[in-house]
């Protein structure tokens, strides 16, 4: 019950704080002027840190802050409990993980139900002719601590989170992209921003790119 009542709490502080800063609104044009000199350079370590003050229901996007819709459901985590996965993050066996299609590179993996969830939004992006790849999905704890030494030493131009600490590490993350990371003004972050969400994917991290399963 506990968690119930705080993710309502969350939920209900995002939707005020979307109600104010709806795009075209005056205080979201404030917004993005006050996050411009930092959204118009490369991301840096500064830029992170300047993450703490980002209003919540927030995200970068190529040109600024821009508005994501809050996850409302706490079923992967039950998920994650019942199948032994919740503290493995980064440590998941081969089998416990589905080969998907629309890997940038190729082979893409994720958790079995984010793995169905991503196939059959594939598949509608494509009725409405959007192809769907994903550049990274799920990321070995080695993988992640690699990564994130590469962040901190400066040679990442995005946050990468510490191994243990990303959705990545659990099969329920995708990062899209078409060429490039996707962003507001692409087709497929477009696309992604107005049916996603019926698939259970979210964009809950502060990157446009990036998207979660959620359930
Ligand atoms: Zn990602």
């Amino acid at each position: 019950m506990e968690n119930i009542s705080r993710v309502l709490g969350r939920v209900q502080e995002i939707q005020e704080r979307l109600n104010v800063a709806s795009p075209g609104g005056s205080a979201f044009a404030d917004m993005l002027d006050a996050a411009q000199p930092e959204a118009s350079s490369s991301m840096s370590r500064e830029r992170q840190a300047s993450w703490g003050a980002m209003p919540l229901g927030t995200m970068f996007g190529p040109n600024g802050l821009i508005p994501i819709a809050a996850p409302t459901s706490q079923s992967i985590d039950s998920y994650l409990e019942a199948n032994g996965l919740a503290a493995r993050n980064g440590h998941l066996e081969a089998h416990e993980l589905v080969e998907v299609s629309g890997g940038w590179y190729g082979s893409a993996r994720l958790l079995p139900p984010a793995a169905q969830a991503w196939e059959s939004m594939r598949a509608a992006a494509a009725a409405d002719g959007i192809d769907l790849f994903a550049v990274d999905t799920y990321r070995s704890y080695e993988t992640q601590a690699h990564a994130h030494g590469e962040y901190l030493a400066g040679r990442k131009d995005a946050y990468v989170a510490p191994p243990g600490e990303s959705e990545h590490g659990f099969g329920l993350a995708v990062d899209v992209t078409n060429g490039s990371p996707v962003g507001p003004g692409d087709r497929e972050w477009e696309w992604l921003s107005a049916n996603a969400g019926r698939f259970g994917w979210h964009p809950i991290s502060n990157e446009s790119w990036h998207w979660e399963f959620r359930g």
